[in-house]
C-alpha cells in the first residue's frame, strides 16, 4: 500500500510539486499521466527517494516517512534508505552493466546488496527471466540483445529485489516502435499479478488497460485521478479533456 500526502517539492525557485496526495491499494497498477513538466517524474523518483521531497508524507506498507520532520545527516539518510527500499525502479533506459551477462546482471542487487545466498539469487533471477519471456538468454550479454529485451532484463532486474512497489518511468519511451509492444506485455503481465506497480507513461491506450488508479497531473497538482474508466473514458476536468484529446 502507498500513502503520499502532502507532497510538495521545488528546484530552485521552481515549485514543482504543489501539494500531492494519493493512495494504492496493495496489488493495484497506478498510472501517472499528464503533459511534460507537470512533475509526474518527480513523483516517482519522489517515491524512490531519488528526490526528497521539501514537505509531505510518504508511506509504502509499514515505512512512512515524514519529509517535512527529516532529520538531517545520517539519521535521515537511514529513513530516506529504508523508504528506498521499498520500491525498485524502471528506468527510461535500462542502464545493464554492459560488461556482465543478462543473469549477472540480475544478480548482482540482491547478492552485493541485500546479501542474499547466490545459489538463491540465480535461482529467482533464473524464473523472473522466464516471466520476461528471455528464459534462455541468460548467458548473451546486453549487447547482444534488443532494446526491448534489455528493457525486459531491466525490469526482471528491478523485481529481483523483492520490492514492494515497482515503479516504471516511461520505460518504453526509448525504444523504437516496434519493440514497445512487448516490453509493455511485460508490465501487463505484472500488473495483473499481486505486483503493486506505479508506471508514468504516454502510452495512454496501454494505461487504459493496466490501471486501477489513475492520476493526472498538471503544474505539480493532481487535477483529477479516478479509476481508469473514469479518468479517461470519462474525464470531468477541462484540463484533462485537453490533454487526451491531444495525444489521443
Ligand atoms: P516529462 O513528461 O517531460 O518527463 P514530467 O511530468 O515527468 O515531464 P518532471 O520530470 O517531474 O515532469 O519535471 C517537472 C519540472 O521539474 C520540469 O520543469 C523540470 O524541468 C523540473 N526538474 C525536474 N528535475 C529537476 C532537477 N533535478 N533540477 C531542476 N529542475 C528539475
Amino acid at each position: 500500500r502507498i500513502r503520499v500526502h502532502g507532497l510538495e517539492k521545488s528546484f530552485g525557485d521552481q515549485k514543482v510539486l504543489r501539494g500531492i496526495d494519493f493512495e494504492s491499494r496493495r496489488g493495484t497498477s497506478t498510472v501517472l499521466l499528464g503533459p511534460s513538466g507537470s512533475g509526474k517524474t518527480t513523483v516517482l523518483r519522489s517515491l524512490n527517494v531519488l528526490d526528497t521531497p521539501d514537505r509531505g508524507v510518504i508511506g509504502i506498507d509499514d515505512v512512512e516517512v515524514d519529509f517535512a520532520t527529516l532529520p538531517a545527516g545520517k539519521a535521515g539518510r537511514r529513513e530516506s534508505n529504508r523508504l528506498r527500499a521499498q520500491s525498485g525502479m524502471v528506468f527510461q533506459a535500462h542502464n545493464l552493466f554492459p560488461h556482465r551477462t543478462v543473469l549477472e546482471n540480475i544478480v548482482e542487487g540482491p547478492v552485493v546488496a541485500q546479501g542474499r545466498p547466490r545459489e538463491e539469487a540465480v535461482a529467482d533471477a533464473r524464473v523472473l527471466l522466464d516471466q520476461v519471456g528471455l528464459g534462455d538468454r541468460g548467458d548473451a550479454y546486453p549487447f547482444q540483445l534488443s532494446g526491448g529485451q534489455q528493457q525486459r532484463v531491466g525490469i526482471a532486474r528491478a523485481l529481483a529485489l523483492k520490492p514492494r512497489v515497482v515503479l516504471f518511468d516511461e520505460p518504453t519511451s526509448a525504444l523504437d516502435p516496434e519493440l514497445v509492444g512487448e516490453v509493455l506485455a511485460v508490465i501487463k503481465d505484472l500488473a495483473t499479478q499481486d505486483w503493486t506497480t506505479v508506471i508514468v507513461t504516454h502510452e495512454i491506450r496501454f494505461a487504459e488497460q493496466v490501471a486501477d488508479h489513475v492520476l493526472f497531473l498538471d503544474g505539480g497538482v493532481i487535477v483529477e485521478q479516478g479509476p481508469s474508466a473514469q479518468v479517461i473514458g470519462d474525464p470531468v476536468e477541462d484540463r484533462t479533456r485537453r490533454f487526451l484529446k491531444r495525444i489521443l
